[in-house]
């Protein structure tokens, strides 16, 4: 099974993520992006692919747990 995760140390939060892919990422009111299903479905893994490559801070990783 593979997690996303998001390195509050080097997230710029332009939101970039969220836009991709809502059903994973959200950007709050404190500037950050953050992970809001830790478990994601199979069909999402490849959009979850494209906000690890499109986020400029490169701050998302996306691994088997
Ligand atoms: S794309 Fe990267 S820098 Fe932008 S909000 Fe998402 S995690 Fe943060």
């Amino acid at each position: 099974m593979k997690k996303p995760v998001i390195d509050h140390d080097e997230c710029i939060g332009d939101g970039i993520c969220e836009q991709i892919c809502p059903e994973v990422f959200e950007l709050r009111d404190d500037g950050l992006a953050y992970v809001i299903n830790e478990n994601p479905d199979e069909s999402l893994y490849d959009k979850i692919e494209e906000a690890v490559e499109e986020c400029p801070a490169a701050a998302i990783t996306f691994e088997e747990q």
